[in-house]
């Protein structure tokens, strides 16, 4: 009897995407698979190809100890950090979702870009971002993963505002650099300059400027306006009426800065 070849083929394409959902699974919960080495340190499985600088460790742990001051931090979260030191793996993910730093999403933090431990940075094409902060940013996309769920989560659409999702983890990464009043007027002054769309830390270190103004709004929600971020995702301002109204108050913590006894309250409820 002659087989129904629309029913064999249905076969086949069900057997072939069923593999490839398996394999690509098996990927992200062990992507060190794809490796040559893996070195376990803390929660961190860290997939190498080469021999891995001592140095690295401690700019992980050094991410590891930003991520501790966020809501999400969840101290049993097991991360998987994979280097871009000759493996495929992060070229490929290149070619799918575009050249990148870094990416970080369900347990695994992705370099995309040559890594300088004992410097301290990721490079691409010169620029450079600062290490540490880089897998304290991918590894923030990682907790808000774990927190809101895959499908909640901005992986398959936009669940939440761009600048929230990405702003948080600079928020969470860039915690040595805090005040809030000095990123801003730093962004004010590279914004009349000729930059390219980068903005230089003192440190040499810099990042994508539209990510900067996202970090600093961010940054003006949770430590001005006090939101946290759960009320923050939920919060429906409008995202131009929340940078309008963080410039309302620069401007005027600017001008008490200049003329402070014109303002005798000023000392007082400045903290
Ligand atoms: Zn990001």
């Amino acid at each position: 009897m002659k087989r129904n070849p629309i029913k064999k083929w249905t076969l086949r394409l069900s057997v072939t995407i069923l593999f490839i959902m398996g394999l690509l699974a098996a990927i992200v919960l062990k992507p060190c698979v794809l490796y040559a080495h893996s070195t376990i340190d803390g929660n961190y499985t860290i997939c190498h190809q080469q021999k891995l600088d001592p140095a690295f460790i401690e700019q992980l742990r050094g991410a590891n100890d930003l991520l501790k001051s966020s809501e999400l931090y969840d101290p049993a979260l097991k991360l998987s950090v994979c280097l871009n030191d000759g493996n495929y793996y992060p070229v490929v993910m290149g070619k799918i979702r575009g050249a990148a730093f870094g990416w970080g999403f369900a347990n695994e933090v992705v370099l995309g870009c040559n890594v300088n431990a004992a410097g301290n940075y990721g490079e691409i094409n010169g620029y450079r971002y600062n290490l540490t902060e880089l897998m304290a940013h991918e590894a923030t996309h990682c907790m808000e993963f774990n927190r809101y769920g895959l499908l909640h989560s901005n992986v398959f659409g936009n669940n939440h505002a761009w600048w929230k999702w990405e702003g948080y983890p600079e928020y969470i990464a860039r915690k040595g650099r805090a005040d809030l009043r000095n990123n801003i007027s730093h962004l004010l002054d590279v914004e009349k300059t000729g930059n390219n769309g980068w903005i230089y830390f003192e440190d040499s270190t810099g990042v994508v400027i539209s990510y900067y103004k996202a970090w600093v709004m961010v940054q003006y929600c949770m430590d001005v306006r006090r939101l946290s971020f759960d009320q923050l995702l939920r919060d429906n301002g409008d995202e131009n009426a929340v940078a309008t109204e963080m410039m309302e108050w620069y401007k005027i913590r600017q001008s008490r800065n200049k003329h402070p006894r014109s303002n005798h309250e000023s000392s007082k409820s400045k903290k």
